[in-house]
C-alpha cells in the first residue's frame, strides 16, 4: 500500500486503500469517474503541501494529478494568456513566467505544490493572490461528468478560499489560465517587508526577476521554501489563516492584548490580524513543542512542523493547544488553513 506520508510536505499520513497516478487529462478524468462510479471516496492529490492526512490513511482512492503542459497565447489586449495543466509544478510556472518577461506571478514565487491547487484556496503571498491574474479554471464537474470552463467572476475567490474549496467533492481542476502582462516591471509591491528587501517604496514596482529573488530570500528566512535539509520547512505552510475581525471583535482583542496589535485593512470595516502575532503573544514562541517531533517552526510561529518523528495525532494535539491558548488569551478562534483529511481540529 502507498504511504501518503511520502506524498505530503509534512511527511505525515497513513496508507491509501488505492493510489492512482494520472499523467494525462484523460487518465485523470477516467480515474475520478471510475472511483466515483464505484462509490469509493476520492482524494485528489497535488503536491501534498496543503494536506494534513490521518495516521490511519485514506480509506478510498487517492488520485495523484501529474498532468503536464503549458501553452502561451496572445491575448486580445496585447498581453499573454498562459494555460497550465493542473499537475505542473507551481514554482516552475512562476519561474518560467519571470524568465519570459511576464509580470503577475512574481510575488507568488517559492510556494510549493501544483498549479491545479492554486485556485482552490486562492493561493496568495506578499500582497498578491492568484485571483488577480486567473482568467478561468477548466474543471471536471464530478456531479454531471461535464468539463466546464469557469470564469474568474464565478470562482468566488476570497482570502484563502474559493467556490472550489467551498464545494470540496465536486470539481477536479484540469487546467488554469492566467492573464500575464508583457512587462519587465512587477505588480506594485504591497508588502512592507518585501518593499524593504527591494529598497522600494510601497506601491512601487521593481524588475520581475528582482521581486522573485526578493520573495525567495524572505521565504527562505521564514522556512517557507521547501528545503530537505531544513526541518523547519517540513510543514503545510501557514497552519492557520489570519483572522478577519469586525470592529467589536477587534476592540475585544485590543483590550486583552499586551500592546498595539498589528492589523491590515480587510474592507467592509473589518481588519485582518496576523495569526503569527496572536500565537507568539499567547505564549507559543518559535520552536515551541516537542523537540524532534511536532513543534512550531523555529523560523516562523505560523508553521507547525514535523521535526522528524511526529504523527498526525501529535501535530493536531499541538494545533489544538495553540488554538485553545489563543482563544483563552484573546477571544479569537484560529481556523486551520490546510485541508484536514480524516481528522478534525
Ligand atoms: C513551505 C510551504 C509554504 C507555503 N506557502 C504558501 C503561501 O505563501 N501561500 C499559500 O496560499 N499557500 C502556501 N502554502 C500552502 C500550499 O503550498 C498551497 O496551498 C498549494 O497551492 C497546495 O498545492 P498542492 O498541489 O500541494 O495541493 P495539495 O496539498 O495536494 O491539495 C490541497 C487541496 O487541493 C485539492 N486539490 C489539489 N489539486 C487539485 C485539483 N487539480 N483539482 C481539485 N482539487 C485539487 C486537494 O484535494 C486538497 O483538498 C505553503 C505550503 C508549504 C509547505
Amino acid at each position: 500500500m502507498t504511504s501518503l506520508a511520502d506524498y505530503t510536505t509534512l511527511g505525515l499520513g497513513g496508507p491509501a486503500k488505492a493510489f492512482v497516478d494520472a499523467p494525462t487529462q484523460s487518465a485523470l478524468i477516467d480515474a475520478v469517474t471510475a472511483a466515483d462510479a464505484s462509490g469509493d471516496p476520492v482524494l485528489i492529490l497535488g503536491g501534498g503541501s496543503n494536506l494534513v492526512i490521518a495516521d490511519e490513511g485514506f480509506p478510498g482512492t487517492v488520485i495523484h494529478v501529474n498532468t503536464r503542459g503549458v501553452a502561451y497565447a496572445d491575448a486580445a489586449d496585447g498581453q499573454v494568456d498562459v494555460t497550465v495543466a493542473a499537475g505542473e509544478d507551481w514554482d516552475g510556472v512562476v519561474a518560467a513566467a519571470v524568465d519570459g518577461g511576464l509580470a503577475g506571478l512574481e510575488c507568488l514565487s517559492g510556494i510549493p505544490g501544483r498549479a491545479g491547487a492554486t485556485p482552490i484556496q486562492n493561493v496568495g503571498a506578499y500582497g498578491h493572490e492568484v485571483a488577480e491574474v486567473i482568467t478561468n479554471v477548466r474543471v471536471l464537474d464530478r456531479l454531471t461528468g461535464q468539463i466546464q470552463v469557469i470564469p474568474n467572476e464565478s470562482c468566488h475567490f476570497a482570502y484563502r478560499t474559493s467556490y472550489f474549496k467551498q464545494n470540496p467533492a465536486r470539481y477536479v481542476v484540469l487546467a488554469v489560465t492566467f492573464h500575464l502582462a508583457r512587462e519587465p516591471l512587477s505588480m506594485p509591491v504591497k508588502y512592507a517587508e518585501l518593499a524593504a528587501q527591494l529598497g522600494v517604496e510601497m506601491g512601487e514596482r521593481a524588475g520581475v526577476g528582482e521581486v522573485r529573488s526578493g520573495v525567495l530570500k524572505i521565504r527562505a528566512r521564514k522556512g517557507m521554501v521547501l528545503n530537505p535539509g531544513d526541518p523547519d520547512t517540513k510543514s503545510a505552510g501557514s497552519f492557520f489563516t489570519n483572522p478577519v475581525l469586525d470592529a467589536e471583535q477587534f476592540a475585544g482583542l485590543a483590550a486583552a492584548a499586551p500592546g498595539p496589535v498589528p492589523r491590515f485593512d480587510a474592507g467592509d470595516g473589518k481588519v485582518k490580524v496576523p495569526a503569527a502575532w496572536l500565537i507568539e503573544h499567547a505564549g507559543f514562541g518559535k520552536a515551541y513543542g516537542a523537540p524532534g517531533r511536532a513543534r512550531v517552526s523555529a523560523k516562523h510561529t505560523l508553521a507547525l512542523i514535523n521535526a522528524g518523528g511526529a504523527t498526525t495525532t501529535e501535530l493536531l494535539a499541538l494545533a489544538r493547544e495553540i488554538r485553545d491558548g489563543v482563544r483563552a488569551a484573546f477571544g479569537v478562534t484560529l481556523t486551520p488553513e490546510p485541508i484536514l483529511v480524516g481528522v478534525t481540529l
